[in-house]
């Protein structure tokens, strides 16, 4: 014969006692807790060859250890580990009882539900949907009547079923308790783990939740195992403590408890449909969903507000970017005037102050993007958009919450992926944020359009909104379909199931707000001091060494001086004119000359062979090799190049009319050119924030996979065009 250990559990007055009574008659007896005055009622029952015990746990409201009833109700799940807790709901009140539903959830204990009172269920006009309830909740649902004793049977029968299918096995549920709480979870629960602090009784994450809850039982048995980790720990709840309470005026257990509420409240929203509102609690939050997520406003609101934030952001940004880059500028002058010319003047000039200043040039877009994520966050906004866009973006393998970081990145063309790849961390799903992270930089990036720019106006000039138009179409549909593919392959998993956090709406408090987004900005900006700093000391030095020879330098300086006499000796202002011209172009063609010859330049030599499958020649390689520093650098680059075609050139003609008249471009390579610059490797501040969201591992192959996809489809396209012509 086998036998099942069950537990049933609910709030008060779900009808447990009713249920446990219909379903064990006259086989049960009552008897006590040890030292404390709860009753434990215990009963037996028979179904086919099975015999199933079952304890009444006291009803309470939660699992935290508030009160004796939910303290005891705990000390049975764990101690005596039932093979399944029958967790006994009212369901016409699911919106409050699913609360304790989630608690068993997070600790992993198998669990069902008994959706009680359905007889008033059904007399209230309550539909709930229970397959999807089910699959939402990742547990079975069976429909109860106590008082007639309707539905035992198949209850009995699905609890049996389902405890032999889990045989014991604690599942908790991971949910997100939004950006304050989760980091600490993570550190918390890896360092639970390492540790095996209460590994015997309780899942790790889950004690890390106990300890941010304050929960004292949980505290206390921690302390007496490990001291010291217990001090370190209560330390960090106490940092994370005084956060909220100054950021957001309120408690970790009062957001947790919303986060909670938020996906039963997502939850609800999927399965029951009900014809009176579930509780006064969420009025508020129901009334302005059914305008921000309705069926058809809710996007179209959606997409107007992502616009003015968009459109918000750049144009607002646009004024402290141009003063940070005169800043960086006004130091640049300075330095160079400062220092004697040579090798040291470049690296500080060139390599330092341009590096760091072109980093700390994004700060202020990077303050304004994360004061408006941090007001939709803390609004409740975000949840609701990620919650409508959820349908699309899974199908290509990514999550609702991914559209922020596209858009932020480019997706209306002029954004910007260092903000863009960060926005990601709104993201629960590794795997989800890897692909979204990936895939991001593909967008038009406002780096990216002069180079666009430059070429539709040389090849395309007719066209122009029309090319445009279809560059962000394009970065989107690859972004997309690479997701797609990389979900499918080398990120395969299962997305989660939607992500059902939909907290109550908030008003977030102007202080929260700044301090979000301040965190967030100080993160960024400590990068520039260090990982940024080394890797533009090196890509300033691949464009600078080994420089020219000595014979070739005396040869440069021996024409410089003898320019410089002629200017002197003639007093003609023509021809002081001219003569100041061709100095000019001398020292131009010097920089171009030792351009070629530094390692960037023989690589872009070296690569001619391989490149001019695209189309593109050796200074088109240096140009391109230069905007993995920052984008920026093509359009200066190819100007550098290209300055000097030939020394009798006029000199006042634009860069444009001189890549029309080279014989190395024609529309062809233009759309070649395109498509590699829109796809291939991000700029190196965008690999170093991808490293940081994930890891450099990911970020090299981002790199990689990025460059090799933009060649082989800039290859092709230029094939194809060449052909057609
Ligand atoms: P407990 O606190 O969870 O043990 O709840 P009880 O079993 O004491 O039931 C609370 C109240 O709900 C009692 O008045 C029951 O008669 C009533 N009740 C229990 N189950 C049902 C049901 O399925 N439908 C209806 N309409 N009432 C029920
Ligand atoms: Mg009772």
């Amino acid at each position: 014969m086998n036998k099942h250990y069950l537990a049933f559990a609910g709030n008060p007055n779900a009808g447990k006692t009713t249920l446990f009574n219909a379903i064990t008659g006259a086989h049960q007896h009552v008897g006590n807790y040890p030292g404390i005055t709860v009753d434990r009622k215990e009963g037996s029952t028979t179904l086919e060859d099975s015999r199933i015990d079952i304890v009444d746990l006291p009803g309470c409201y939660s699992l935290t250890a508030y009160t004796q009833e939910e303290l005891v109700a705990r000390q049975v799940l764990v101690d005596e580990r039932p093979g399944l807790v029958v967790n006994v709901v009212d369901a016409t009140k699911l919106e409050r009882h699913l609360y304790l539903t989630m608690q068993f959830l997070e600790l992993g204990v198998p669990v069902m539900l008994a959706l009680n009172m359905m007889d008033d269920v059904r007399s209230k006009g309550i539909q709930i949907n229970v397959p999807q309830l089910q699959k939402d909740l990742g547990c079975p649902a069976v429909g109860t009547v106590a008082r007639t004793g309707a539905g035992k049977e198949e209850l009995l029968r699905t609890a049996v079923d389902y405890a032999q299918q889990r045989n014991g096995e604690w599942r908790p549920l991971e949910i997100s308790y939004g950006p304050d709480i989760d980091p600490l979870m993570d550190r918390l629960g890896a360092r639970i783990e390492e540790t095996g602090l209460l590994h015997e009784k309780y899942p790790p994450r889950w004690v890390a939740l106990k300890y941010t809850e304050g929960d004292d039982s949980i505290i206390e048995q921690g302390r007496s195992i490990n001291p010291l980790l217990s001090e370190q720990m209560e330390a960090d709840v106490q940092t994370l403590r005084d956060h909220c309470l100054k950021t957001l005026n309120t408690f970790p257990e009062a957001i947790i408890a919303d986060y909670r509420y938020g996906f039963i409240h997502a939850l609800l929203k999927k399965s029951v449909i009900a014809t009176q509102p579930q509780s006064a609690r969420l009025d508020l939050t129901d009334k302005l969903d059914q305008v921000l997520t309705h069926k058809l406003g809710g996007p179209v609101l959606m997409l107007a507000l992502l616009y003015a934030m968009f459109h918000v952001t750049f144009t607002l940004g646009e004024y402290p970017m141009e003063l940070t880059h005169n800043f960086f500028a006004l130091l640049a002058d300075g330095a160079a005037a400062i220092l004697p010319d040579g090798v040291f003047q470049s690296l500080i000039v060139s390599g330092i102050i341009d590096g760091v200043g072109g980093v700390l040039g994004f700060v202020p877009l990077i303050m304004i993007m994360f004061i408006i994520i941090a007001f939709l966050e803390d609004s409740g906004y975000m949840a609701r958009m990620a919650y409508m866009l959820d349908k699309v973006f899974r199908s290509f393998g990514l999550h609702g919450s991914s559209v922020m970081p596209f858009i932020i990145s480019g997706g209306i063309a002029g954004g910007c992926a260092v903000p863009g790849v960060m926005a990601a961390r709104t993201l629960r799903s590794p795997k989800e944020k890897l692909a979204t992270i990936i895939t991001a930089p593909f967008m038009p990036c406002g780096a990216k359009i002069p180079v666009f720019l430059l070429l539709i106006g040389a090849f395309f000039s007719e066209h122009r909104a029309a090319v445009m138009f279809s560059i962000t179409l394009g970065a989107w549909v690859m972004a997309l379909l690479v997701a797609r593919v990389l979900r499918s392959t080398l990120i395969r998993g299962e997305s989660t199931p939607f992500v059902m956090e939909l907290p109550p709406y908030r008003l977030p408090t102007i202080q929260g707000v700044l301090i979000h987004m301040w965190e967030r900005t100080w993160e960024y900006i400590k990068k520039a001091g260090t990982v940024v700093l080394a890797i533009s000391i090196l890509i300033w030095a691949a464009m600078t060494f080994p420089g020219l020879d000595q014979e070739t330098e005396q040869k440069f300086a021996a024409q410089q001086v003898a320019l410089e006499q002629q200017l002197e000796a003639t007093s003609s202002q023509t021809r002081q004119e001219q003569l100041q011209m061709q100095l000019e172009k001398l020292e131009r063609k010097q920089g171009l000359t030792a351009l070629k010859n530094s390692i960037a330049g023989r690589l872009g030599q070296m690569l001619e062979p391989i490149s001019e499958l695209a189309g593109f020649n050796w200074r088109t390689n240096i140009a391109l090799i230069g905007g993995v520093a920052a984008k920026e650098v093509i359009v200066s680059t190819l100007g550098t190049a290209y300055s000097l075609g030939d020394v009798d050139a006029d000199n006042s003609e634009s860069l444009m009319s001189r890549m029309q008249k080279d014989e190395d471009w024609n529309r062809a390579t233009a759309i070649s050119a395109i498509i590699f610059v829109l796809l291939y490797a991000p700029c190196f501040v965008t690999i170093v924030v991808m490293a940081r969201e994930s890891s450099w591992g990911w970020a090299m192959f981002a790199l990689v996979f990025n460059t090799a996809l933009a060649f082989g489809l800039a290859c092709a396209a230029y094939q194809i065009a060449t052909a057609m012509v």
